[in-house]
């Protein structure tokens, strides 16, 4: 439905996006993530004909928009967009949400009825003659919300939605962006600095960073195959290591770190530059004296560095030469009777090891 080919975008000398190139399906939510900066906003703006491309092409339907001056009417309307910050007129949330269906002549009685139901849509009925500008962040938004889908758009362009939003106001918006798509079909580019979100939310991800989609695939490719380092660390991986293979092929490999030898997956010849993304939670810690279960796989004896607490959880690394940290619950941290300095092994499987170029890409 959108086709982003090798958009360009700069701002005095700076580049913002150098080259985006995806597709977003007809009824799909696809999530930009990046860190701040890294130019959602500007993609979003551009997708929605408040700024134009200097090099590429974005395609709506096979249409060249950016091109096709006389089309710009008929595809802003297909068009809806919400923004961070909602901006709403000193009037009431009738008049608010009215405005774009007066816009198009549409009759007052017809008009009263959809307010009505896209108010009931997003959780607002009764909030018609309320001051617009006297509700909570949480309503603004979803008036905001109301005030594009009322107009039905075939396509909901959402820039970092909740930011502003207390957690629970971010928990209804959510359900309404997952409520829009599976029962009227809205095709939503929703852009988030929150990787959870998009895990949440999304359909598939593009991740944004430094002006190009570093990889765009489902929340769980991105996840768990980050395609570089750089995406690995966005997405949160707490187990990035350099090393360089030593052995093997297609298949088992041996990968050298500082010394050890680390047992993988992976098709990278001898000789090459890797990082090894290994989540947190694939990581097994054992007493120095327990049982070690993964007997063909990776086991290391370290000392504990710092336990450090993480909501529910806590966060224990150790030094096996090279720092390796996992994410326990604090019942068993108190069953592992450990604390910093204490011996232990940790251990994992070759397949839980995620192995990608050193370099860039
Ligand atoms: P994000 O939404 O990912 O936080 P933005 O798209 O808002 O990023 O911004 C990307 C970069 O482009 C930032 O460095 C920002 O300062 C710059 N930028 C955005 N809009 C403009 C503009 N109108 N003029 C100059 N610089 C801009």
């Amino acid at each position: 439905m959108i086709e982003l080919i090798n958009v360009s975008k700069r701002f005095g000398d700076t580049e913002v996006l150098q080259g985006i190139t995806a597709r977003v399906e007809r009824g799909e939510i696809f999530a930009v993530i990046g860190p701040s900066g890294a130019g959602k906003s500007t993609l979003l703006r551009l997708i929605n004909l408040l700024d134009s491309p200097d090099g590429g092409e974005i395609q709506i339907n096979g249409i060249d928009i950016h091109k096709k001056k006389d089309q710009h009417l008929r595809i802003r309307r297909m068009m809806g967009m919400v923004f961070q910050k909602p901006a709403a007129f000193n009037s009431t949330v009738y008049e608010n949400i009215a405005v774009g269906l007066r816009f198009r002549g549409v009759d007052e009685e017809v008009i009263r009825e959809k307010v009505r139901d896209v108010l009931d849509m997003v959780g607002l009925s009764g909030y018609e003659e309320r001051r617009a500008r006297t509700l909570s962040g949480g309503e603004m938004q979803r008036v905001a919300l109301a005030r594009v889908m009322v107009i039905e758009p075939e396509i909901l362009l959402m820039d970092e939605p909740t930011a502003n939003l207390d957690p629970v106001s971010v928990e209804k918006i959510e359900e309404l962006v997952l409520r829009i798509n599976r029962d009227l079909g809205t095709t939503i580019v929703i852009s988030t600095h929150d990787m959870y979100q998009g895990q949440r939310l999304a359909h598939r991800i593009g991740v944004l960073m430094d002006g190009v989609f570093a990889q765009v695939g489902t929340p769980r490719e991105i996840f768990t195959v980050p395609a570089s380092r750089e995406v690995a660390r966005f997405v949160g991986i707490e187990n990035i290591i350099d090393g360089v293979v030593v052995a093997g092929g297609n298949g088992r490999s041996a990968v050298d770190v500082g010394g050890t030898l680390i047992q993988v997956v992976s098709p990278f010849a001898r000789g090459e530059d890797v990082c090894l993304c290994i989540r947190s939670e694939d990581l097994q810690i054992a007493p120095v004296d327990g049982r070690v279960s993964a007997s063909d796989g990776n086991s290391f004896p370290g000392t504990v560095m710092s336990i450090t607490p993480r909501g529910p959880f806590s966060r224990v690394t150790v030094d096996c030469g090279f720092a390796l940290s996992s994410i326990l619950s604090w019942k068993v941290v108190d069953g592992l009777d450990i604390r910093e300095g204490s011996r232990v092994i940790v251990s994992f499987a070759p397949e839980a090891v995620h192995v990608v170029r050193a370099t860039r890409g």
